[in-house]
């Protein structure tokens, strides 16, 4: 008999992993290499210097050191606010009316709101430690910039966050949070670069988007002594950082003597959901283990379930490296009615692969019924979920429903990426009726496929 598991489960200080899990390390084939736009040759580690500081540059390259130290300082900031609980929704269980047994890792106990902030504390920290004098970046939503302006702060390193304009204006008190870190807020596209100005000529009125955003924060961080730019998912170093989410799990599950039999997770640029399924994707890999991972994603922005898998840009303004991965073209805009984040256009070249090559699933939702999800969540198990999270939400109750018809007790894991208090606006048109449902067209999504960069590879 297995034991009475809690309803919130935590590790304690010395059981937290004192080591990050490169999933590269034990996949049978290896994602494309990102490549040198001008001369479509795989990318030099050194290349990537004046973008990124030398630490992260060396671990977004490196497919083969399976486990990575985790300094000190990091684990001390880790401390703060982790180990982050893994919660039995025995409410929402109950609610269904379900044999299928729910399990969430929850990452919205900080500031930031989200998983992010693991992220940015490691990135922060080999900024200071190259003894770089300033960062930026761009945010979607706003909880990368604020995880970023928090790890920063605590570092003592000057951050400009360039943000997407129509969250900007949505989300005016995710200004006042990075402010309070002293963070430089900049809406995007502006006047403050050159691809700013050009992509406002071209564009004018835009509500911008992450791929404008990145262009910026990308020319800021090389025309500046000192300066690197840092980027809050897709990367290989970002979902190295994030694997901490999956290595607490499996442990807390192993204590708890259960395994999943589906692990989900929402799906923006795949940092949260390649951090959660990491450990438990190399026992699939490794050892044969019988168990899904699905990605869900919102229907307006389907980069997994309607997208290429090509080599594109990571930016809109195409001063990125080219990487492999699905994609929806860099020139995709989503529409400015999207109010669940995860609007990003491509996907991480680690989860591409791995879906590519059929060891992952994906599905996709409309926002409204992802709100709805969102509301039978907050109301039984008492989380306002982040919009983004409720796709993981979403798609663990369409899982625990079809164990419901076929009565099979099967274990789900997902993760609950984030708290959304600073997503009443979408809350409130859910509740009013007024929020609507966008799903791009075929024809919209062949336009930005037309322009994909012409690369034989
Ligand atoms: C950023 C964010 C996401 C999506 O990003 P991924 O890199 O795909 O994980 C999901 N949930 C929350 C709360 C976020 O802030």
């Amino acid at each position: 008999m297995s034991k009475k598991i809690p309803y919130r489960f935590y590790l304690t200080e010395d059981q937290m992993p004192t080591q990050w899990y490169n999933l590269r390390a034990d996949m049978k084939e290896q994602p494309d290499p990102l490549l040198n736009p001008g001369t479509l040759e795989p990318l030099r580690e050194e290349e990537l210097y004046p973008i990124f500081c030398k630490e992260l540059a060396a671990q977004e390259m490196d497919s083969k050191t399976r486990y990575f130290d985790i300094p000190e300082e990091i684990q001390e900031m880790y401390k703060i606010y982790r180990p982050s609980p893994l919660i039995r929704a025995y409410n929402l269980e109950k609610e269904l009316g379900t044999p299928a047994k729910i399990y969430y890792k929850f990452e919205g106990n900080n500031t930031s709101g989200s998983h992010k902030l693991n992220s940015a504390i490691a990135q922060a920290y080999y900024a200071k430690k190259q003894g770089l004098t300033s960062l930026t970046t761009e945010t979607g939503a706003g909880q990368w910039g604020t995880a970023l302006s928090e790890a920063c702060a605590y570092f003592g390193i000057p951050l400009t966050v360039y943000m997407v304009k129509c969250s900007f204006e949505q989300k005016p008190f995710r200004k006042a949070v990075m402010q309070t870190f002293d963070a430089d807020v900049i809406p995007s596209p502006s006047e403050t670069t050159q691809i700013g100005k050009k992509i406002l000529a071209e564009n004018p009125g835009t509500t911008g988007s992450l791929g404008c955003a990145i262009s910026e924060a990308v020319e800021k961080a090389t025309t500046t002594e000192g300066c690197r730019y840092v980027l809050g998912s897709v990367l290989n170093q970002v979902l190295l950082h994030q694997s901490i989410i999956g290595l607490e799990a499996k442990k807390a599950m192993e204590l708890l003597e259960v395994y999943p039999d589906i692990v989900i997770g929402c799906a923006g640029g795949g940092s949260n959901l390649g951090g959660l399924i990491a450990p438990f994707m190399r026992d699939k890999l490794v050892d044969n283990k019988d168990i899904r991972f699905i990605a869900v994603e919102p229907a307006s922005c389907p980069s997994l379930t309607r997208g290429k898998y090509a080599y594109d840009f990571c930016d809109t303004g195409k001063v990125t490296p080219m990487a492999k991965m699905y994609t929806l073209g860099c020139s995709f805009i989503p529409s400015a009615n999207h109010a669940g984040g995860l609007r990003y256009h491509g996907m991480s070249p680690i989860l591409s692969k791995l879906y590519h090559d059929g060891y992952m699933e994906a599905v996709s939702y409309e926002q409204t019924a992802v709100f709805e999800a969102a509301k039978l969540f907050a109301r039984v198990e008492t989380i306002l979920p982040a919009p983004e999270s409720s796709h993981a939400i979403k798609g663990a109750i369409e899982e625990a429903l079809k164990c419901k018809e076929t009565g099979e007790e099967k274990t789900i894991l997902f993760g609950l990426t984030g708290t959304g208090y600073f997503d009443m606006t979408a809350y409130s048109a859910f509740h009013d009726g007024k929020m609507v449902d966008y799903i791009p067209t075929d024809e919209e999504l062949e336009k930005a496929f037309e322009k994909l960069p012409k690369v034989d590879k």
